[in-house]
């Protein structure tokens, strides 16, 4: 069963992750979600985690010895792959989800302030049993890694064996869709009834022609595909 472990200063944000597909995947033993207060590492009455940044500048850089003490503590002897969370990273795409959803452990670490000293990440990149992915979720910037995590957690878990009731609706998605090749958007849906607010569902998806409806909705998604660039 894949492991994932998530170290955070705000461990309820991730009481989400008891919901919905995930809470079920979780309570059928799909998956095993661990999450880790980073502030259990720190040391001093305050707890704290931070401190200012060497060369000056604004705000509050997280503190290495914290992060180091609580990776190691969830590290296995197998492969780690440690996902440091920063707007500075590899941007999250479906490829990625689809990547990382065959590796069996997976930590997160989740940045507030500045970000994690970067000794983080380098000490870690030259660990024999950790790979250190740096992840963006794209080019905005958000408060604190946890959001992010849970971006991905989602779009990693739902690709799960087992996790989606009906896997088949993988296949036909936005993103694992291709037209000759390339990765484009899903068409639009519709469901009843027939008229809404003066709105028809479109004739063709009426008429049974399995091979017609085909085309039809490759034609869209390529519309979609091309409207969005
Ligand atoms: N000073 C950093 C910069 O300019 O790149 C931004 C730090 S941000 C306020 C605090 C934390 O939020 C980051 O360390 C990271 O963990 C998380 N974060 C913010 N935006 C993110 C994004 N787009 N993707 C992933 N994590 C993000």
């Amino acid at each position: 069963m894949p492991k994932y472990d998530l170290i955070s200063i705000f461990p309820g944000y991730f009481s989400a992750l008891d919901l919905s597909l995930i809470g079920k995947a979780r309570a059928s033993g799909l998956v095993n979600i661990s999450v880790h207060d980073l502030r259990d590492h720190a040391g001093g009455i305050h707890k704290s985690v931070d401190d200012t940044p060497y060369g000056g500048g604004a705000g509050m850089v997280m503190s290495p010895e914290p992060w180091g003490k609580a990776i190691d503590e969830v590290a296995t002897s197998q492969a780690n792959h440690l996902v440091i969370l920063t707007p500075a990273g590899k941007k999250f795409d479906q490829a990625m989800a689809q990547e990382f959803a065959s590796f069996e452990h997976l930590i997160f670490a989740c940045g507030r302030y500045e970000g994690i000293d970067h000794r983080v990440t380098e000490f870690y990149s030259s660990q024999p049993q950790f790979i250190v992915h740096e992840v963006s979720i794209g080019d905005y910037v958000l408060n604190g890694g946890e959001v992010a995590t849970l971006v991905m957690l989602e779009a990693i878990i739902r690709l799960i064996p087992g996790v989606l009731g009906n896997p088949e609706s993988l296949a036909e998605e936005s993103h694992t869709l291709t037209v000759e090749g390339e990765a484009i958007v899903e068409y639009p849906n519709y469901t009843k009834p027939v008229e809404w607010r003066g709105l028809s569902v479109p004739e063709i998806l009426l008429s049974g022609n399995h091979g017609a409806i085909k085309a039809y909705r490759t034609q869209e998604a390529v519309k979609r595909t091309q409207n969005r660039e």
